[in-house]
């Protein structure tokens, strides 16, 4: 992975979009850099009775169409260029989904791996300390993201009702069922990653059987798109993380796969007969027809596009081609969906888990992915038509509807 400044590669996308639309110097200078970005340490007393302080951050890009709206990481590389553009990221796509929300994004820098489940639920609870009055279910509305989970939120929520006194469970999302959390939830990004693989199969006229599909990232986000996909009978014949990964040229079973890394929380250990050790660099090399990328940002760069195969590539990871390597991408006729359309699953789930817990109207998980799939399919229906229409791809495509929305709400 090469280390790029993310939220200048995001501001220069950003840029870019805003002088084609001729937006005015005001509306440039609001969109460019979040309205509010707070910085907080977090002290919190360890097991062994130690003080130890944490650094967290959340950053609300722009609000001009809905209260805030992001993701809370917990990981040793978060910092506050990657919260700003995965803030401003969200922007885009609330407003590309015609959801009613601006972005936002938070995250604390830690490896959680390194805490014990008493020392987490402090360090969540700490978060919401720090900046609760920042927070609310029509201000900002914080979910899970990588490395943070239902469980994470129920201790946040938990914090936010004994802060505020009051008992707003629309104030989070991708929370347990029993604080209205919505079914289907924890699946919808990867759900809706395989939604747009059958818009793009249906345009390119792809065969499932036939087409193969490499995965990096076999997360949340990653193992949930393999098991959909194999579902609808695509074959998918790599997945990795972040250590190595898995390659089998008939297809991999991902139920398998998917069993053996809930009990052994590893995939390499999952490795059967006529099953080959791969590392990610020859992942994302493969010679397949998709290529979907789960896993972080600028996996593929100026470095090594010139080396990537697949006929199409699916960001389901936030930012995970530099702008640079698109260009090379382009050239060599590999198409690509951007991140803002193809992981946007998440964020709509999200959207109907806000509702359901506002209008304590429970949601079966049929109906969440029948909407999902109703929102998605049409994204990329509006977002195929301009590409077609003025011979762009499909991010320029997706940045000129999402930034014109937010731009023509804030005039
Ligand atoms: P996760 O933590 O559940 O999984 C991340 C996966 O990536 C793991 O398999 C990990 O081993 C792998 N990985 C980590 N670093 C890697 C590296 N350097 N090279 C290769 N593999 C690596 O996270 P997730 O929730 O699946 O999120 C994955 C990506 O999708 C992130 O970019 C996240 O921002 C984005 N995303 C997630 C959601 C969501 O709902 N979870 C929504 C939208 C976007």
């Amino acid at each position: 992975m090469e280390k790029q400044n993310f939220f200048l590669n995001c501001q220069k996308q950003f840029l870019d979009i805003a002088n084609k639309l001729n937006l005015k110097t005001e509306i440039i200078e609001e969109l460019k850099e979040p309205q509010r970005i707070i910085k907080f340490q977090i002290p919190i007393k360890t097991d062994n009775g130690k003080k130890k302080v944490f650094f967290g951050f959340r950053s609300q890009h722009n609000n001009a169409l809905g209260p805030y709206k992001g993701g809370i990481r917990f990981h040793q590389n978060v910092s506050e260029d990657e919260v700003k553009a995965l803030s401003m990221l969200m922007t885009w796509k609330c407003s590309l989904l015609n959801l009613p929300f601006g972005g936002g994004k938070g995250g604390i820098i830690i490896n959680p791996k390194e805490l014990s489940k008493k020392e987490l639920e402090k360090l969540s609870r700490g978060y919401v300390k720090a900046i609760f009055p920042f927070l609310g279910e029509n201000i900002d509305i914080p979910a899970p993201d990588v490395n943070t989970n239902a469980q994470i939120m129920e201790w946040m929520i938990d914090e936010y009702f004994k802060l505020t006194g009051k008992k707003s469970f629309a104030a989070f999302t991708g929370k347990p069922l029993n604080l209205w959390g919505l079914e289907g939830r924890e699946e919808a990004t990867g759900y809706g990653g395989v939604v747009i693989l059958k818009k793009l199969a249906n345009t390119f006229k792809l065969n499932p059987q036939k087409t193969t599909i490499a995965i990096q990232g076999f997360g949340n986000v990653g193992s949930n798109f393999a098991y959909f996909a194999q579902k609808e009978g695509y074959k998918i014949i790599a997945v990795s993380e972040v250590d190595n990964g898995i390659f089998k040229e008939d297809g991999l079973n991902i139920e398998e796969i998917l069993e053996c890394k809930k009990r052994t929380g590893k995939i390499s250990i999952c490795i059967k007969n006529f099953d080959k050790e791969i590392t990610n660099k020859q992942l994302l090399e493969l010679n397949v027809d998709v290529l979907v990328l789960a896993a972080v940002e600028n996996v593929i760069s100026k470095n090594n596009a010139e080396k990537i195969k697949a006929k199409y590539i699916i960001e389901m990871a936030n930012g995970p081609i530099t702008p640079d390597a698109e260009g090379i991408l382009e050239k060599r006729k590999i198409f690509s969906v951007p991140d803002i359309l193809s992981n946007s699953g998440g964020v709509v789930a999200s959207y109907f888990e806000w509702i359901q817990s506002k209008e304590k109207n429970r949601w079966k998980k049929e109906k969440t992915f029948v909407e999902l799939s109703k929102k998605l399919s049409k994204s990329f229906d509006e977002v195929f038509f301009l590409s077609k229409k003025k011979k762009i791809n499909l991010r320029e495509a997706s940045y000129i509807l999402s930034v014109d929305k937010v731009a023509k709400s804030i005039k």
